[in-house]
């Protein structure tokens, strides 16, 4: 990942959003496994959520600008959109995938913002890292699990 990664979002008002039942959501199916896989990490954690019945959007993308790799836009009116860049995602790792995706539902799904906070040792404390920060990302198989704790605890 050398070049600059930008993460973007795009907070719109969303003072008042009516909860409705039985959404579905409209997931690209490269996409699917991670938001399936973001629902049961938050519910390990005590967290009821699922992604996929939630009023949400998701797709890969060629419509990005270049810098851009994942973004998520949330609306008065739902539905929330979540859009990846298709040739980011068709190169990263499946952690990597995880990390964007997992990023990008933080803003979407749990409604956080970012944090650029790091550890003495100069690590990202948070997955919802800006990408702009001068946090190290060291987002691993070893360590997803304090990350993902971190992140479902807001
Ligand atoms: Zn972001």
């Amino acid at each position: 990942m050398s070049l600059a990664v930008v993460f973007m979002t795009i907070f719109t008002l969303y003072g008042c959003v009516e909860e409705e039942a039985n959404h579905i959501a409209e997931v690209d199916a490269d996409l699917r496994p991670f938001f399936e896989r973001f629902s049961e990490e938050a519910q390990l954690r005590g967290r009821a959520i699922n992604v996929m019945d939630s009023n949400i959007i998701a797709t890969l993308t060629t419509s990005l600008p270049l810098n851009i790799i994942g973004q998520c836009q949330r609306n008065s009116a739902l539905p929330n959109e979540v859009k990846i860049s298709k040739a980011t995602f068709l190169s990263y790792s499946y952690i990597e995938k995880e990390y964007l995706i997992f990023h990008e539902l933080g803003h979407c799904i749990l409604r956080r913002s970012h944090i650029d906070d790091k550890d003495l040792s100069g690590n990202c404390k948070s997955i919802m890292e800006s990408g702009l920060g001068t946090c190290r990302r060291i987002y691993a198989n070893g360590n997803r699990t304090n990350y993902l704790d971190e992140l479902f605890s807001q």
